[in-house]
């Protein structure tokens, strides 16, 4: 008799397995302090008090199914940015959008193009989809938009563009962005998936240089679809709120292949609410850029040397395995994410930008348990 197993679609048999960061539970049990999670890139502050007031409003209305189409929340973006409504398209937390592209362009015969260390999604959707992804090599931990180019050929359809990056916290300008769009081809869509975008244009205004033109895309009539999500800076990670900017008749396609009333009302009240929340934001922004400046100075103290981030995290190079060092920093209560397996970094650690006491909660622990290292 056949396994089930068996039967499983090949592609879908190789895939990876996901691995998520341990639970803040499970590693307090473990090691008996109270534990602080720098590992998911999440908003410390939790969310903004407006949108959580406006969830618990919506919720009382759940037994009615939310407009599927989040109209209400597609024109505060539209009159936020000055790109039609129809241009928008909201999704459950911008990784379904993620999904759905390579769903809707790729499949067998067509290919996807990404970099070296770059978010796990990218493969794992154009794999499902039945599609081939190139990897082309990474350039000073960042995307080489050069070698991407290089790995177009007729049969690609889509190209993921992380920036910043995830993991290693790298930004592509909007100079370099405009010439790499302008070199390719038109049957290529780009998706730019900018879920770190307002901190990225915080440190952009800091540094004096300019990082984005993305929704200036859409409006042109590009082949670029904009990601965006409220699970990183308006802390609504758990809620499931994302959303897409892209060629109008694209988005219509992504639309239909979408399940429908993926985004609950809850989670479209709260995003509304997040968007007139500007000191919520700012004093996250504020927090993040300051906060980033310390633990650079801490990492460089110690002997590391930290890439500079345009994100809320920070990539460091170890110089020792990463899954034993994370392992022993869960002893001490801190999780941060090893960049090990299909990340392609196994001496690497992301660790996310926390409150100033939990940031000084990592370094204290990693004084402590990389002291415990031989050789650094
Ligand atoms: C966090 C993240 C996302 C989006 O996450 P959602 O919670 O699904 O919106 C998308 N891209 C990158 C690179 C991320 O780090």
């Amino acid at each position: 008799m056949a396994k089930v197993g068996d039967l499983v679609h090949e592609r879908i048999r190789s895939l990876g397995a996901y691995v998520p960061g341990k639970p803040l539970s499970q590693v307090e049990a473990e090691s008996g302090v109270k534990a602080v999670k720098l590992a998911s890139n999440e908003n410390p502050f939790g969310p903004s008090a407006l949108a959580v007031e406006a969830a618990q409003q919506a919720v009382a209305g759940v037994n009615i199914y939310p407009d599927t189409a989040s109209s209400e929340l597609r024109r505060k973006l539209s009159a936020q940015t000055g790109v039609p409504v129809e241009n928008f398209l909201v999704t459950g937390g911008s990784t379904p959008l993620l999904e759905l592209l390579p769903r809707t362009l790729a499949g067998p015969g067509l290919n996807v193009i990404s970099s070296e260390r770059t978010f796990l999604v990218y493969q794992l959707a154009t794999q499902v989809a039945g599609a081939e992804y190139r990897v082309a090599p990474a350039k000073n931990n960042g995307f080489d938009l050069d070698a991407i180019a290089g790995a177009v050929d007729e049969n690609t359809r889509l190209i993921y563009i992380a920036n910043p990056n995830n993991p290693t916290g790298t930004a592509v300008g909007a100079a370099e962005m405009d010439r790499f769009l302008d070199r390719l081809p038109d049957h290529v869509v780009v998706a730019l998936d900018e879920a770190y975008y307002d901190f990225a244009e915080w440190f952009a205004r800091e540094r004096g240089v300019e990082f984005s033109h993305a929704t200036e895309y859409v409006k042109q009539g590009r082949n670029v679809v904009v990601l965006r999500t409220f699970s990183k800076i308006s802390g609504l990670a758990a809620l499931r709120v994302g959303y897409g900017v892209g060629p109008a008749e694209l988005m219509s396609y992504l639309a239909r292949v979408r399940s429908p009333f993926q985004v609950t009302s809850v989670g479209e009240a709260a995003a509304i609410a997040s968007l007139d929340d500007n000191a919520h934001r700012e004093m996250t922004l504020r927090n993040n850029a300051e906060q980033s400046r310390w633990l650079m100075k801490e990492f460089c103290a110690l002997g590391y040397d930290p890439v500079e981030t345009w994100a809320n995290f920070i990539y460091c190079e170890m110089g020792e395995d990463s899954a034993a060092l994370c392992s022993r920093l869960e002893h001490e209560g801190v999780i941060v994410r090893p960049l090990t397996g299909g990340w392609g970094s196994p001496n690497a650690i992301r660790v996310s930008i926390g409150k100033p006491e939990e940031n000084q909660r990592f370094v204290a622990a990693l004084k402590k348990v990389a002291a415990e290292v031989a050789v650094r």
